[in-house]
């Protein structure tokens, strides 16, 4: 089944992000983290995509596993920035093989060291590729309610959103954030510009003090003093650290839902227990959403 139309047949989804390893010997621990995410019966799981492509058969194994034993739907990833034509090629190969329907189109990170190839400048490069390939593949694009750190303007930002939709992504799905009220913000930039498909809200339970200067220094995402006060407060402490990150995490998505967001990806980081936190206090909310 397409992701958009697991998006358009429920009223609200909760749904889980992976990722796979780096390197072979770590493949069944990422599996096993993987399938027990898929236990908790998410609306879907995506798998993300190494950056550089090394790793793409961990991405097409780990995401093959999920659908064929627990039957949840998974949309791989794919980025284009460090790739080649034949590599995605060969790449759109498998994940066709492998049933998969929907692929979210990235661009991928520019190296730390500026290398990349010069086949792809932008995701839409990779979406008329994936189109051309099958033009029945389902799309997702990524998108940065911030604004994403290379743009001149969020208004520049929006515009390329604008792109990604006509060039087939059929919903999209945001960074993390930390602040609803810059989402509402961005939701409404998104609607006034007459940019009306589904938008996934991206949540990332912080649950240690790493994580969070990691993805901060990756993504530029502001952080509410309050959040800053708990890891000040608790981030010695890895229990009460991921806690709080779970409940803080719980609150966001409680807030998101009661104020008309119907579609949340939450980014697992591999960890079953925190996903399986957060799906257990959601879920009367999601059962009753949905029963509406
Ligand atoms: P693009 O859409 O190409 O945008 C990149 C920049 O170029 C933006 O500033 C944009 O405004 C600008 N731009 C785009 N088109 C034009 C144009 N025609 N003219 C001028 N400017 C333009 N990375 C991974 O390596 N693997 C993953 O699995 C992965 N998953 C992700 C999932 C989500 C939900 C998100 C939000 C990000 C993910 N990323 C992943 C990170 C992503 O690859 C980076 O954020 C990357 O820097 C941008 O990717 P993009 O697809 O948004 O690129």
């Amino acid at each position: 089944m397409k992701i958009i139309d697991i998006l358009k047949n429920k009223r609200v989804t909760l749904s889980f992000e992976v990722f796979p390893p780096k390197t072979a010997d770590a493949v069944p621990t990422a599996l096993a983290a993987a399938e027990a995410i898929a236990a908790l019966h998410p609306d879907f799981m995506s798998v993300t995509y190494g950056a550089g492509g090394g790793t793409s058969d961990f991405t097409v194994h780990i995401a093959s596993a999920v659908k064929k034993t627990y039957g949840v739907e998974v949309m791989p990833h794919l980025t284009c920035l460090s790739s080649t034509k034949e590599k995605v090629t060969e790449t759109l190969q498998d994940y066709k093989e492998a049933g998969f329907e929907t692929i979210m189109a990235l661009r991928g990170d520019v190296p730390a060291d500026g290398t990349r190839k010069n086949d792809f400048e932008h995701a839409t490069d990779l979406m008329k590729q994936i189109k051309s390939f099958d033009s029945s593949m389902a799309l997702g694009g990524a998108c940065y309610p911030e604004g994403h750190p290379e743009s001149p303007s969020l208004a520049a930002d929006i515009e390329n959103i604008r792109r990604k939709v006509d060039a087939g992504a059929q919903f999209l799905s945001t960074q993390m954030f930390f602040d609803n009220s810059l989402f509402y913000s961005y939701l409404n930039r998104l609607h006034a510009a007459g940019i009306d498909v589904p938008v996934l809200a991206g949540i990332m339970p912080i649950t240690n003090k790493r994580i969070l200067t990691r993805s901060l220094a990756m993504s530029g995402t502001a952080v509410p003093a309050r959040y800053i006060a708990m890891v000040d407060a608790y981030g010695d402490s890895p229990e009460a650290m991921k806690q709080a990150g779970i409940a803080y995490a719980t609150e966001q998505i409680l807030d998101l839902y009661a104020n008309g967001v119907r579609n949340v990806h939450v980014f697992a980081m591999n960890k079953p227990d925190v996903a399986k936190a957060i799906s257990e206090n959601i879920r009367p909310v999601l059962d009753y959403l949905n029963s509406k």
